[in-house]
């Protein structure tokens, strides 16, 4: 065990230079570390003496360029708003367009000049982007850890959402770049979760869970299937838009009917509205344990009990109720079938939420574990396992959308289905299209629908140096890698001649739930025209092939056929031609059958190798 080795002592903090991975959840609302205790084998969240593990992810920037973060920025939510960035996470990877319904939500500057870039955010006459904004909250974290640890912090696995694409994925990754972290995987929130409950750890095991994450801001069911060490995401659900702060408005929104507040009064004393939301939070908090809430606010006294806080929160948790049902819909089972549910995210210590979990699922929930350090204690678990003291583990995700190139005539060739396992590979061959092509353009796209132009571009570029050969001689071997963080490496090699080149996709930007969504929609309900379209753009490409081929042959090898057989080819040509005019694809094969029919002992008579090679494969 290397974590063994690292003698570090955390409760003395007695210490030992090694190497640390460390786990971390980048949350919404909270972010913490946590490692593996070199003692009790066990992962503990980190946290210095007499303070929470968790530190608030927020991000404050002062008048004269200083920054602070954690719970000292969060101080300044309500009175500098401008200035206080928070869900930072929420604009990872994202483009205004992405965001820009939910702009109200920021109450500091998302900036909007190109909507379709990356955003930033505007902090007095400086911009940042999420990756910088959560690179400032990682940095942070590696310095507490480093300064509780008394030893360098450079290696990390960093949590995110199930549903998060490759573009939030890399944008996180380069967060902790920035940070001056080392970031050896990205591992799913619900599979950390799993893991800190010990849930995958034993090979034998089979299980099917549900891991209800309800956190600040967000909420999130994932469904997994766990068999043989992997993990499986069936399916995800949520709800971008909810969280515990809905309950402290709810708290707060009862208070100012309650008492009379006009909101007027609050308008202009921002610090007095922060001491109500956080006289709201206090409420909620102790409700969890409580019966009723009583407390001080600007000469007035506040009070709530549990049966009415209960009955504002309602409608909230019935819409996560909701959103369990889509989930086990999705993941094609019905409720009973789930084994574990695992529950995360502090808002799920609120005991009508824990109760409304459970009825719905029929049995107990598993709560055991701290609420909001289970995500940490699994990355630490993850980090472990990195180290190498599991190493026969793999924690697999799924692809959301097909991935594939452009091949002629504009069609989507699928190299990884939508659903696949990852990591994973594929690898197809194609061939060029004209005589002595150079170049060849690999265009990489995602989605369901037949045409290229119909799904989401994530990438181009041109293998060049092919040397000259005829068309369809070529083979170029286009091969996709998605890595376990989900990343997709294209790499395309001319076989013959070896010249290859390799790209690693970083699309512009991600793509919503809601887009995701829409496109898988638009591929059911356009898949019967879809199909037509496909079968059309493939016989007339096959045609188009065909005619060229014929041609080229009767310009070079005139001799080697007779009049006759030139005669009854150009009407074959000559009818294909017209036939390729019409939009009806068994028409054309009929017209290329008979071309072929009788070109075909002109390819044997010749052996012209590009005249057989072009007759298969597919042209790019
Ligand atoms: P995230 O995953 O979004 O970063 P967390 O899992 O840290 O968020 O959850 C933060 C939320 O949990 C906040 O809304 C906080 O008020 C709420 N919370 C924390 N403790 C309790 C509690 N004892 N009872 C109810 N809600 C709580
Ligand atoms: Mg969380």
């Amino acid at each position: 065990m290397i974590m063994a080795k690292i003698g570090i002592n955390i409760s003395t903090g007695s210490l030992q230079k090694a190497e640390m991975i460390v786990g971390i959840d980048l949350g919404t609302t909270n972010s913490l570390v946590s490692i593996i205790h070199p003692e009790t084998g066990k992962p503990v969240a980190l946290k210095e003496f007499n303070t929470s593990s968790l530190v608030p992810s927020i991000v404050h920037f002062g008048e004269h360029g200083d920054i602070v973060i954690g719970e000292e920025a969060r101080q300044y939510l309500e009175s500098d708003p401008q200035r206080t960035i928070f869900s930072a996470k929420r604009l990872m990877g994202k483009s205004y367009n992405d965001i820009k319904e939910n702009e109200s939500f920021f109450s500091y500057k998302v900036i909007d000049d190109d909507a379709d870039r990356l955003v930033k955010v505007q902090v007095d006459n400086k911009f940042y982007s999420p990756i910088e904004l959560s690179s400032f909250i990682l940095k942070e974290l590696k310095k507490r850890a480093e300064h509780i640890l008394k030893t360098p912090v450079n290696k990390a696995v960093i949590t995110v959402p199930a549903y998060f694409n490759d573009a939030q994925r890399q944008a996180t990754r380069d967060a902790g770049k920035l940070a001056g972290l080392d970031v050896l995987r990205i591992v799913n929130e619900p599979t950390a979760a799993s893991l800190a409950y010990g849930i995958g750890l034993n090979k034998e095991e089979e299980k099917t869970i549900a891991v209800y994450d309800l956190g600040g801001g967000t909420f999130d069911i994932s469904v997994l299937r766990i068999a043989g060490g992997i993990f499986e995401v069936l399916s995800t659900n949520g709800d971008t838009y909810l969280g515990g702060d809905d309950f402290d408005k709810a708290i707060v929104q009862y208070w100012l009917t309650q008492y009379g507040i006009t909101t007027e009064e609050l308008v202009n004393n921002k610090q007095l509205v922060q001491a109500l939301r956080l006289r709201a939070e206090e409420a909620k908090k102790q409700l969890s344990s409580h019966d009723s809430f009583e407390a001080n606010w600007n000469g007035e006294q506040l009070k709530i009990s549990r049966a009415t806080f209960e009955e504002l929160i309602r409608p909230l948790v019935d819409k996560t109720i909701a959103s369990c049902k889509n989930a086990l819909k999705d993941a094609g089972l019905a409720a009973d079938e789930i084994d574990t549910i695992v529950m995360v995210g502090g808002s799920t210590r609120v005991p009508a939420v824990k109760n409304a979990v459970s009825a719905f699922f029929g049995k107990p929930v598993h709560d055991e574990v701290n609420p909001d350090e289970v995500v940490a204690l699994g990355a630490g678990i993850q980090a472990d396992i990195l180290a190498g003291n599991n190493k026969d583990f793999l924690l697999l995700d799924i692809t959301p959308l097909s991935l594939g190139i452009e091949t002629m005539g504009g069609l989507m060739d699928v190299l990884i289905p939508r659903n696949a396992k990852i990591p994973t590979k594929a690898g197809r061959q194609y061939t060029t299209q004209k005589d002595g092509q150079g170049s060849m353009r690999i265009a990489v796209y995602q989605g369901e629908r037949d045409l290229v132009g119909d799904n989401r571009k994530l990438a181009e570029f041109n293998l060049t140096g092919i040397p000259a050969m005829p068309a369809g001689l070529p083979k170029v071997e286009v091969s996709f890698l998605i890595n376990a963080d989900g990343i997709l490496m294209v790499k395309a090699k001319e076989l013959r001649s070896g010249v290859e080149q390799e790209i690693e996709v970083k699309p512009q930007y991600g793509l919503t739930d809601n887009e995701v969504e829409k496109m898988l929609l638009e591929s059911i309900t356009h898949a019967q025209s879809d199909m037509q379209t496909r079968a059309l753009v493939e016989a007339r490409t096959e045609a188009e092939q065909i005619l060229d081929v014929t041609e080229k042959f009767l310009s070079k090898n005139a001799a080697l056929v007779s009049s006759e057989e030139l005669a009854q080819t150009n009407t074959a040509i000559q009818s294909l031609r017209e036939a390729l005019a019409s939009e009806d694809k068994d028409l054309i094969h009929k017209k290329v059958e008979e071309l072929n029919e009788i070109s075909r002992p002109f390819a044997e008579r010749a052996m012209d190798e590009a005249v057989s090679g072009a007759l298969k494969g597919k042209k790019i």
